[in-house]
């Protein structure tokens, strides 16, 4: 396994008191799986990664990459979020070798820019290198920002409801330029999101998280088929595993805090 969270919970410190979010949580994710993790509204899944990638620690339990328990934030995740969070002041690949600027300060400008246009190319924008992002649709802008999340090559993606603000069918472009990145840079992913369709379309693993404080509630296996296609969503196989889980979800919805 090459992430264990083990017996985690977590509370914040609120004006009203002490908020418990998290719950007695464990769960594993394999070596280059890629788990969805999808739950309702505030039960807990932006904390998830903000603890995976060791920006905040457990009030109680662990966390391990590698059997390594995670004690600082760790360079090794790389992050994207439903906000692109662009820098609007700098073109596209500038935008991307942010991460490098930070992690690999003896690389040359050179190599850091041949490594961007490497993902550039993967997710179809090496002509706009020199743009600026206002100069770029929402879904041109999440593409770069996919790029940037993985320019320095981390072991673990983790992926917080990124393309949740794109239109239907930039979203499914979307899917398969993370089926592209995923075969060919092989990380863990973690992937935060409300679309059950996308959970099953991108990932081997989906866990449904209970109502706040969340606890694991569903744990099930997705791999419907190796090489999936949008059209195998329609597929009787695939409806029923969704039905599965949008019940789930209401269950964990009924749930009282
Ligand atoms: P989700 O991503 O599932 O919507 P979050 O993990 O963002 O949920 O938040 C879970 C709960 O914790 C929410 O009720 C939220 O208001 C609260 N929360 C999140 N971050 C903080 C914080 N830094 N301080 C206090 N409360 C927080
Ligand atoms: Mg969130």
């Amino acid at each position: 396994m090459h992430i264990n969270i083990d017996k985690v919970s977590h509370q914040y410190e609120t004006k009203q008191g002490m908020l418990p979010v998290l719950k007695d949580l464990s769960l594993s994710i394999k070596r280059k799986g890629f788990t969805a993790i999808v739950g309702p509204s505030g039960c807990g899944k932006s904390t998830i990664t903000r603890l995976v990638s060791g920006l905040i620690k457990p009030t109680q339990g662990s966390i391990f990459i590698s059997n390594k328990k995670i004690t600082s934030p760790l360079s090794t995740v790389g992050m994207a979020f439903q906000n692109p969070v662009l820098l609007e002041w700098r073109n596209v690949i500038k935008n991307i070798i942010l991460p490098l600027e930070i992690v690999s300060k003896n690389m040359t400008y050179n190599q850091k820019r041949s490594n961007a246009l490497d993902l550039l190319k993967l997710v179809g924008l090496e002509e706009f290198e020199n743009n600026l992002p206002s100069e770029l649709s929402g879904g041109m802008k999440q593409r770069v920002s996919l790029c940037r999340s993985l320019v320095h090559s981390p072991e673990v993606l983790i992926l917080d409801e990124p393309f949740a603000a794109l239109d239907a069918f930039t979203k499914e472009d979307l899917w398969d330029v993370m089926h592209k990145l995923k075969k060919e840079r092989d990380f863990t992913c973690i992937l935060i999101t409300h679309d059950l369709r996308e959970a099953v379309y991108l990932a081997d693993q989906v866990i449904v998280l209970s109502g706040r404080p969340a606890s694991l509630q569903y744990d099930v296996k997705t791999n419907f088929n190796e090489e999936k296609k949008i059209s195998d969503l329609y597929s009787s196989e695939v409806s029923q595993l969704l039905a599965t889980l949008r019940n789930q979800i209401e269950i964990a919805q009924n749930k009282n805090d």
